[in-house]
């Protein structure tokens, strides 16, 4: 086993920074509430599915074997409202389950494409919740034995007042929280207002599930519980989410699982901050409301939404803007034209360029400490990329000067792969992909001068020639391109 770099997480339970220790020595297991696949994601779905990424990877590149479980959660009301709108009132609830199947499956064909455009890794491990409402009925069944559920009308409640760690992760006194939470319709026959429900008895129009107390389906914060449990064991290292599901989604899923195992189950809470856009909630009525495919048909490529996200702090709020996705893609540009650089053969020193004095190979050294020092507090991204970007200006000043070796410019191309590895943005570049990321960004210039946005043409004409590609325009409105340096490929064609 390599070494492991110890890695410290803010923890939503104690609100503290604290190292995490995993369970088993070497391995981390981490259970992520994912989609629900009633529609696309938005942008704000994909942020928290960037944060849950980047925190896989960081533990991945510290060297530790890392179990990814993320649910796809495909029964709740509003997947049964938006399915079952076309069917007639008779429907047998085979048909209504078929049809409930069938349009989950759609949005989670989506959802995966999202997760591959974006260089999200695929789950290790990534249940439905329909596939477990055998595990979801005993552990309601044990909650009931243990005295902390009760049925009313063919639905079953957690009796909160029974917990007494109830609260302890929202951090909400019980009193307060008896008057702020929110009343679920459903939910009518309670003996609290707090109580929730864990399984709902069937109503006419929705798909049920055979159950001890009669045809039903489970309640939203069961689901999790009963995946989480039923894969990862009794014990769970991470479980993260939006800051939104702290309360009460999180704090359901503790009581249900320590309610049932009768001891701790989740050591590390971690939460990821929300997305909002141009510093208003999302939503569709303002207009301000994206997912990925609206984004792409804007001419934005998923890898600069990807960095943009990263590149901000998990746990600070993240304000969306067009402009700052160009300010993004432009640091990634200088990143990946570093790149080339030291992928190039060392050239002739600049003319007057003023001699540098830096040790190339000390310099990679103190990047890689001051990167890793800063991921591993708390995974500080916008730190760890300042670490790099400062080691891009000081190489480039130093390569102007006197060029760094073949060897040294190996050194700095490994610690680009090195960051690579969390931030998959700027990848070892095949020739073929190479030409296919030319003719995408010769077609995005095409399309911002057929929609008269000069600027972002000449943004993307300047960053073609950052890559040594010249353009030429032709009069029936093709592009041609050829690579600047000698010995290049024929010229090609771009329609
Ligand atoms: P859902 O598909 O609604 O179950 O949500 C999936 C994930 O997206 C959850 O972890 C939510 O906390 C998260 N989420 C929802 N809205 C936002 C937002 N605006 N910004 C960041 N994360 C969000
Ligand atoms: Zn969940």
């Amino acid at each position: 086993m390599t070494d492991l770099r110890a890695i410290s997480l803010f923890n939503t339970l104690t609100r503290k920074v604290e190292p995490v220790t995993p369970l088993a020595a070497g391995e981390v297991k981490i259970y992520n509430c994912g989609p629900t696949i009633y529609n696309y994601a938005h942008i704000g779905n994909l942020r928290t599915f960037l944060f849950q990424d980047l925190l896989r990877r960081t533990f991945e590149a510290a060297g530790y074997r890392v179990t990814f479980c993320m649910n796809l959660t495909d029964v709740e009301d509003k997947i049964i409202r938006d399915s079952q709108k076309g069917l007639p009132a008779d429907a047998d609830n085979e048909t209504r389950l078929q049809v409930m199947r069938t349009f989950t499956d759609t949005y989670e064909r989506a959802f995966l494409e999202d997760l591959d455009a974006l260089r999200i890794e695929r789950p290790t491990i990534m249940p439905r919740a329909t596939s477990y409402i055998t595990e979801m009925i005993r552990l309601v069944t044990a909650l009931e034995t243990r005295g902390l559920a009760y049925e009313r009308d063919g639905s079953v409640y957690f009796r909160v007042n029974d917990l007494p760690q109830y609260g302890c992760l929202s951090h909400i006194d019980r009193e307060g929280m008896q008057l702020g939470t929110s009343v679920d319709s459903d939910e009518y026959d309670r003996d609290s207002v707090s109580d929730f429900v864990l399984w709902k008895g069937t109503k006419p129009g929705e798909p049920w599930w055979e159950s001890p107390w009669g045809k039903g389906r489970p309640g939203w914060h069961i689901e999790c519980s009963a995946m989480a449990l039923s894969l990862l064991g009794q014990r769970l290292d991470i479980h993260t989410g939006g800051v939104d599901l702290i309360f009460p989604h999180h704090e359901n899923e503790i009581a249900q699982s320590e309610g049932a195992l009768g001891h701790g189950w989740v050591n590390h809470w971690v939460h990821g901050d929300f997305l909002m856009v141009e510093g208003e909630k999302m939503s569709k009525s303002l207009g301000n409301f994206f997912t990925l495919r609206d984004l792409v048909a804007k001419g934005v490529d998923p890898i600069s939404f990807r960095f943009a996200i990263q590149g901000n702090h998990y746990r600070k709020l993240y304000n969306f803007s067009f402009e700052g996705l160009r300010a993004a893609r432009s640091t990634l540009d200088r990143i990946r034209t570093f790149r080339r650089r030291m992928e190039e053969e060392p050239g002739p020193a600049r003319e007057g360029a003023p001699d540098v004095g830096i040790d190339p190979r000390e310099r990679v050294e103190r990047a890689r400490d001051e990167f890793w020092q800063s991921l591993a507090d708390d995974l500080n991204t916008p730190e760890a990329l300042a670490a790099l970007l400062t080691l891009v200006t000081d190489i480039n000043a130093r390569d102007d000067s006197r060029a760094l070796t073949r060897e040294d410019r190996d050194l700095v191309v490994a610690f680009l792969d090195e960051t690579d590895r969390l931030f998959a943005a700027w990848p070892r570049e095949q020739r073929e992909n190479l030409d296919e990321e030319i003719e995408a960004l010769i077609a995005a210039r095409s399309a911002a001068k057929a929609a008269r946005n000069w600027k972002e043409a000449d943004r993307l004409r300047d960053q073609l020639k950052e890559m040594e590609i010249l353009l030429e325009d032709r009069k029936d409105g093709t592009v041609r391109w050829r690579r600047a340096t000698a010995g290049s490929s024929a010229p090609s064609f771009s329609g």
